[in-house]
């Protein structure tokens, strides 16, 4: 097969490649669907090869699970609402974007802090709750993120288009592979690496957990005035799906909307509607300044609930080691405040 980089894909797509490259993934289609389950069966772009042009075009196949959730939130209408659903889904969207922000990003793809093999694996299973992915793919992606932030490599600058670094970037098939090369550290558990493979696992039981637990409590507490659909509409779908456009603002709004501290490479910025949505990611200019702080909101006002949660966690003995802003990027900043 012919093979293109990646960043020529983007905004190349001349017709005869594209062809060529359909006919070599034309087993793809089956594939595509496994790839719903075991995404070790992961096709072409897995398997080694350099991304290609085809690679970079959204795969509709495998993007329908994505689809089907958002259409799954119109459930709303059928299933009613309760204060107990409500509740259920505002508390796994906090347990799930604390999961992602202080586990995938602070500690896997940043290795901020220090954790047990145990507590690393449960905020795993957290995290691949969320249905982002298992920790390595993320990680991967995320670390390529910063190495080339709104360069053409990066898998999704909004330089790229709004919906390309939304939601776009991971439904290609260039975007579905783990980038083994970037997270050899974390590659090394086999516990990890399962979940990674079979990423789809911890949120189908989430969903059948939420849909039993409803039909229990429809039964043994009908004062709480919820069902199995119920639950299984607010708690999962609804909650998931809100989770994941908070999480990918990141992405698509913090390298476009906010204020620059530090004159970085890239375009990120410090936003505090998008930190408070995201429990302090959206001090994304002081973050890629300064990714190695377990701490976003480098400054006292700055609401990190993430930092606070670490905190929290540190004080019981479960994390240690949370690495600080330093004095020089403090002192770096309060010059450029100065000038
Ligand atoms: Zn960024
Ligand atoms: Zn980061």
């Amino acid at each position: 097969m012919h093979v293109q980089p990646y960043d020529q894909g983007l905004h190349l797509e001349p017709r005869d490649q594209a062809a060529h490259d359909d006919a070599a993934n034309r087993p793809g289609r089956a594939s595509a669907l496994r790839r719903w389950f075991d995404t070790s069966d992961a096709g072409d772009a897995s398997r080694g090869h350099a991304a290609s042009v085809a690679d970079d075009r959204i795969d509709w196949v495998r993007a329908l699970p994505f689809l089907g959730m958002h259409l799954a939130c119109l459930g709303v209408l059928w299933v009613g609402v309760s204060w107990f659903a409500m509740g259920v889904a505002v508390a796994l969207y906090a347990v799930r974007m604390f999961a992602i922000t202080g586990f995938y990003h602070r500690y896997f793809s940043h290795r901020t802090f220090r954790t047990s093999r145990a507590l690393q694996f449960v905020f795993a299973l957290i995290g691949a709750a969320s249905v982002q992915r298992g920790p390595l793919w993320w990680a991967a992606q995320h670390r390529n993120h910063h190495r080339h932030a709104d360069l053409p490599q990066d898998p999704h600058s909004p330089r790229h288009g709004f919906w390309r670094s939304h939601a776009g970037w991971f439904l290609t098939r260039a975007g579905f592979h783990t980038d083994w090369s970037r997270i050899p550290d974390l590659a090394r558990y086999p516990e990890l690496r399962w979940l990674d493979r079979f990423d789809t696992v911890v949120p189908v039981a989430l969903a059948v957990a939420l849909y039993l637990l409803g039909v229990a409590l429809e039964r043994w507490a009908p004062a709480l005035g919820t069902t199995g659909p119920q639950l299984l509409v607010w708690g999962f779908f609804v909650s998931t799906v809100v989770l994941f456009h908070a999480t990918v603002t990141i992405n698509s709004l913090a390298h476009r909307f906010g204020t620059r501290r530090f004159e970085t490479r890239d375009d990120s910025r410090n936003n505090g509607w998008l930190a408070l949505i995201t429990f302090g990611e959206g001090w994304h200019n002081n973050h890629h300044f300064f990714p190695g702080s377990a701490r976003q909101g480098f400054r006292w006002w700055e609401l990190d609930l993430t930092w606070y949660g670490l905190r929290a966690m540190a004080a019981l003995g479960l994390v240690h080691d949370l690495k600080p802003v330093p004095a020089w990027v403090h002192a770096h900043a309060r010059e450029r405040a100065r000038r």
